[in-house]
């Protein structure tokens, strides 16, 4: 059965190429019908706050990524990852290391200066453990083979190979017996029985180091497979660069909060963002899980692109029930807003919105208090003369009883026939008193939307 697996840091949000993974990992065990899990990599207890976590799991959330058990938080395992390394120690598949920091700090000097790699020159390797002081401080180092060459059959990258000699025997165990990173991922990857490794192809490196953990812990006790690795290539910005900070938000929350993105909408786009399926764009989340998997993963790094984002959410609105995206809107809106009336503003307002923002300026007319506010541009329209076309325009609506689009539409055409007027000419002052803007839906919609007594009130506000 197929085991994948996320396993964030937690640094106080989600980041977006955090996201796309945890998508990838998502739909690849759904797709084949295995279990996707998730781990909490909170050893560093600065930065892994309770808040950071919770942030985390929101945002996985919000984005409609279950996980199949709940998360194991690294930080709960340390006795496990030291049991571990003792295992490897006995089995002679590791060693104690007496060097003392100015030991290695000299070492790396002279490595520097006569221009050789940097790395721990294995000098306790094949040293004696009663050679040290007595009860001198030490770490537990791997020993990694010398000979011959490592090789991961990458699902995204291909055959990669290193050397071993290339790869130094680093720290499992601290001297205050605290795990290090790289035995603790590799620990909890066999516990939690994972099976397949999706993550950044910033830890290809890192593959190389713990695959010779986990080979060793085989020989020793077996049951210790190795897991398929699949390194997917960064999300970059429009530069190039690795997306960072600089590109703007990066942090999932940020693209809910902030630029009013929906969830399905986010889904999407990271989902298409380093996999594709032929041209197909809007992809649901079934679709999703049938067509995923591993081999339409691109192999160079892919762009982020925000207006794309952005139209693939006008498209989701678009798509959206009205009265989730009118609880939406009202949220943002805050207490002025009367859901059911963005309920049925929503079809009007949602067919050029690209952001729930968007949707909420659309709507903020409907809310606006008398006298309304104007905008500059919406007052300089209402001069003498179009204030006494609204006043003709008044007397007209007042006695109109069928306040619907046709009936307002026809009352007001007719009226600007009179008065020998393009319909432009009317439908913006009356936008203007309407609305205080000059932008809006359609102006019948809008007379419709605030209904009679509220709309000839905003316009004998401004008639003559
Ligand atoms: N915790 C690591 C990170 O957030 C991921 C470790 C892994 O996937 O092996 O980058």
């Amino acid at each position: 059965q197929v085991v994948t697996r996320f396993a964030p840091s937690p640094t106080g949000f989600l980041h977006i190429g955090g996201a796309r993974t945890a998508l990838f990992n998502w739909l690849y065990a759904r797709h084949h019908g295995g279990r996707a899990l998730l781990r909490i990599e909170d050893t560093d207890r600065k930065r892994s706050t309770q808040d950071a976590i919770d942030k985390i799991i929101e945002g996985l959330d919000w984005l409609g990524l279950d996980f199949d058990e709940p998360p194991v938080f690294q930080s709960d395992r340390a006795g496990r990852h030291a049991e571990v390394a003792m295992k490897l120690l006995e089995a002679g598949q590791a060693y104690k290391c007496f060097a003392t920091l100015e030991e290695l700090e000299e070492m790396r000097a002279q490595q520097r200066a006569n221009k050789q790699p940097m790395r721990y020159d294995r000098r306790w390797r094949d040293r004696d453990e009663s050679e040290a002081p007595e009860g001198a401080p030490y770490v537990i180092r791997l020993k990694v083979p010398t000979e011959g060459e490592t090789v991961i059959n990458d699902e995204v990258q291909g055959k990669v190979k290193v050397k071993n000699a290339e790869i130094d025997d680093y720290v499992l165990l601290r001297a205050d017996g605290t795990p290090t990173y790289m035995l603790a991922v590799v620990v909890d990857d066999h516990d939690m029985g994972v099976t397949h490794i999706i993550r950044g192809d910033d830890h290809l490196n890192n593959a190389f180091r713990q695959l010779p953990i986990i080979r060793a812990m085989d020989t020793i006790e077996g049951g210790w497979p190795d897991p398929v690795y699949a390194h997917v290539p960064l999300i970059h910005g429009a530069d190039g660069a690795k997306l960072s900070k600089r590109h703007g938000a990066v942090g999932v929350e940020a693209y809910r909060d902030e630029e009013g993105v929906l969830p399905e909408a986010l889904f999407n786009y990271l989902l298409r963002l380093g996999w594709g399926h032929g041209d197909r764009e809007e992809i649901t989340r079934e679709e999703a899980i049938e067509l995923f998997d591993l081999d339409g993963v691109g192999k160079s790094p892919s762009r982020f692109d925000i207006k794309k984002l952005q139209n693939l959410n006008g498209h989701y609105i678009r798509e959206a029930d009205d009265a989730r995206l009118a609880g939406l809107v009202a949220a943002k809106i805050g207490t002025d807003a009367d859901e059911k009336l963005l309920t049925e503003a929503m079809p009007v307002l949602k067919t050029r919105a690209r952001s729930i923002d968007e949707l909420a300026e659309g709507a903020a007319f409907l809310f606006k208090s008398r006298p309304l506010e104007m905008t500059e541009k919406a007052a300089g329209l209402l001069d003498d003369e179009a204030k006494s076309r609204l006043g003709g325009l008044s007397e007209r609506l007042h006695a109109q009883n069928d306040w619907t689009i046709e009936a307002l539409e026809a009352t007001t055409k007719s009226y600007a026939e009179q008065l020998e007027l393009g319909l432009g000419k009317l439908a913006q002052p009356m936008r203007a008193a309407l609305t205080g803007t000059t932008t809006s839906p359609g102006i019948f919609d809008v007379l419709v939307l605030l209904g009679k007594e509220e709309s000839l009130a905003r316009i004998d506000a401004q008639a003559l």
